[in-house]
């Protein structure tokens, strides 16, 4: 609700980067105490540290309270993230992590028997959508990516003793095992200078209604910081408990509320993709990782039990390990910063993973609060320009997720008849009326794009509606194609040329651990997704 043009001068006249605050600064941002050891708050604090060195920054956690250790599937933006923001060495990163590949993902949805792929190139339109759909009746294999994908291959090839990658053209995101990640950034904040408290916040002491004044510890201890950074997951232990900030639930979007995960044998075949598989109550993720599948099937408790989802998961992959389950609630707080305090990560806003969001949102908040945070809490502030743009950020994946409940027709059970009836995706109807007079939302003249991009902005652009909905095989009337099928089927000739000699996804893995130069190539190389010119466009650099 807060007026656009307003938010745009506070922000203007906050002077966006920090400076250093000297001694005779009033009121200087120097101390900055990071509450909580999830990947939050390790990931706030390395980029702290990494972008205003001068910062004192102490992270504190409690050993009480353990972190939700689950979130294994990203998005390229953290690719980005990891290497150019925080300066992760991806060397050391695939050696203390060993991260999988991330192509796209996998839905199992919709009519379609084989499901559909949403691969992270979608805007490239490389092979191209419409004649995808005009020889298939399936978007599959419409960009370079998606046909990767449908042959578990990546774009690494051999020749003679060396390897040879363009995955500088194929943008993927990481597959991190949780437990051997937040353990690397702990060891990494360390060597960066990030202080560590090991303590159980009890007390929040206020000196107004949104500032701390400092925080008492279980064993008596005080702490007191110039910015509190509340990571403290679902707690929300500053935002939500102690300044008492009013919720914004997404339940009437997302039925959701439980996960029960395990780990499958893979037998050595690491798929490039995270799929997701329509259930009962529910679906399941399947994140690869270098030694077995990851598994979590997301359900909502008032359909079914855990017995019945732990039982479903069992039957349908027979040997997975001892079920552990994990709770949620999929909603934000209706702001992030409030005085000297700014949430991050679930304290302020969740979503269920079916789009890898997560950490993606941990990484947009952190770079927002390190970019707009001032030297000084004298002077103009821009909160409630950074509350109402996070805000939109967090809507517009909640109508996202929406559109996968409201259209997946693959089940008829009591769980999808719901969903299917009064799954709310009201911020997204203009995109639904638009698309159903003409489709792909992406083929429509540079006017209608224009409008549609005001109206309902999505923060993943038409294209993702587009595969979202078409892979759905959502009703529309379908543009004639812009080109002839045989420039179309030219495009597809030269995909399949790159597929077929290109290594399965295990081997392409081994030749980047083997040869450290394929990564400088992709991180470096000016015609790479993930090259510097890149990173410096998005403010990481
Ligand atoms: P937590 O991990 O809960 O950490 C909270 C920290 O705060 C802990 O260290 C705790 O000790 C500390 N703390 C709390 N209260 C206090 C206190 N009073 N005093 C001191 N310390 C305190 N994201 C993705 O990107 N991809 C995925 O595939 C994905 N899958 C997910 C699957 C499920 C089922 C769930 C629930 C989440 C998933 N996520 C995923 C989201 C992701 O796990 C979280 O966003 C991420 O782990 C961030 O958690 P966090 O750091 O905010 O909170």
């Amino acid at each position: 609700g807060a007026e656009p043009l307003a938010l745009l001068r506070s922000l203007a006249a906050s002077g966006g980067d920090m400076e250093r605050p000297d001694d005779s600064t009033p009121r200087a941002i120097r101390r900055v105490g990071v509450i909580g050891g999830g990947t939050a708050g390790y990931l706030a604090a390395l980029a702290l540290k990494a972008k205003r060195p001068w910062l004192d920054v102490t992270l504190v956690e409690s050993r009480h309270i353990p972190i939700i250790g689950v979130g294994e599937a990203t998005v390229t933006y953290m690719t980005l993230f990891f290497h150019h923001y925080l300066g992760i060495d991806a060397e050391e990163l695939y050696r203390r992590v060993r991260p999988t590949w991330k192509l796209g993902i996998r839905f199992d949805w919709g009519p379609h028997p084989d499901g559909f792929m949403g691969p992270f190139d979608w805007s490239s339109d490389s092979v191209g959508l419409q004649g995808a759909l005009r020889t298939s009746g399936s978007i599959n294999g419409s960009t370079l990516g998606s046909a990767l994908m449908m042959a578990d291959k990546a774009a690494v090839y051999r020749k003679g003793e060396d390897p040879l990658s363009l995955m500088k053209y194929v943008p993927f995101a990481y597959h991190l095992d949780n437990a051997l990640l937040v353990s690397y950034l702990t060891e990494l904040a360390e060597r960066r200078g990030v202080h560590h408290v090991e303590a159980t916040v009890a007390d929040v002491e206020l000196s107004g209604p949104e500032w701390v004044e400092k925080l008492r510890t279980a064993d008596g201890r005080d702490l007191s910081f110039d910015l509190y950074v509340d990571c403290s997951g679902f707690r929300s232990q500053l935002l939500g408990r102690a300044f008492e900030t009013p919720y914004v639930p997404f339940s009437s979007t997302l039925f959701t509320d439980s996960a029960v995960t395990g780990n499958v044998a893979h037998d050595g075949k690491i798929r490039p993709y995270t799929q997701a598989t329509t259930m009962n109550a529910g679906w399941c993720w399947r994140i690869p990782t270098r030694d077995s599948d990851h598994r979590g099937y997301v359900f909502s408790s008032a359909a079914i039990s855990d017995d019945e989802a732990a039982g479903e998961l069992a039957a349908r992959f027979p040997g997975i390990s001892e079920p552990r389950f994990v709770r949620f609630r999929s909603g934000r707080y209706e702001k992030a910063w409030r005085g000297n305090v700014m949430a991050v990560g679930n304290s302020y806003g969740f979503v269920e993973p079916l789009e890898s969001t997560g950490l993606m949102m941990i990484g947009v908040e952190v770079q927002t609060l390190v970019s707009c945070l001032p030297a000084s809490w004298e002077g103009p502030q821009v909160r409630e320009t950074v509350n109402a743009a996070l805000g939109q950020q967090w809507d517009a994946i909640r109508w996202l997720l929406g559109l996968h409940y409201r259209f997946n027709s693959r089940l008829d059970t009591r769980f999808w008849q719901e969903c299917r009836a009064s799954a709310d995706v009201s911020g997204f109807r203009p995109l639904l009326d638009v698309f159903a007079g003409g489709a792909p939302l992406s083929r429509r003249n540079a006017f209608v794009q224009d409008m549609l991009n005001r109206v309902a902005p999505t923060f993943f652009g038409l294209f993702g509606i587009d595969y979202l909905l078409l892979g759905q095989q959502v009703p529309a009337r379908i543009l004639p194609m812009d080109e002839s099928l045989s420039a179309w089927r030219a495009r597809k000739r030269a995909a399949d040329a790159l597929v077929g000699p290109a290594l399965p996804t295990r081997e392409a893995l081994e030749a980047f651990d083997a040869c450290p130069e394929l990564n400088r190539q992709l991180l470096e190389d000016e015609d790479s997704w993930a090259g510097a010119e890149i990173a410096r466009r998005m403010g990481m650099r």
